[in-house]
């Protein structure tokens, strides 16, 4: 197949100048696919749900656990933890789409 003629492995629409190549452990054919599906390609996305909740966990005990542990939450830990969970599920999501992209 040509290279212009390619097409999203998804929606069918035409790959533009960027696609994604995710490939199944073992080496078998991957699938490709255009930025907007990509992009909710689930495999990818549930190794990052992990990396978030592994690393999340992590840095919120690190970071807030003496506020926690003693019971002292301020309001502003209502946006720090969400946060800190958002930054290794968006690190480990970005890296994988940056390792599969053509
Ligand atoms: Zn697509």
């Amino acid at each position: 197949m040509n290279a212009a003629d390619a097409t999203c492995d998804a929606c069918s629409r035409a790959l533009g100048r960027s696609s994604f190549t995710f490939r199944p452990p073992g080496g078998a054919d991957g699938v490709t696919k255009c930025l907007r599906c990509a992009v909710r390609h689930w495999p990818m996305l549930r190794r990052s749900l992990i990396a978030s909740l592994v690393v999340g966990t992590a840095l919120t005990a690190l970071n807030q656990g003496d506020a926690i542990i003693t019971g002292q939450l301020s309001g502003a830990l209502a946006w720090k933890i969400p946060l800190t969970y958002c930054v290794p599920f968006l690190v480990a999501t970005y890296g994988a789409l940056s390792n599969s992209r053509n």
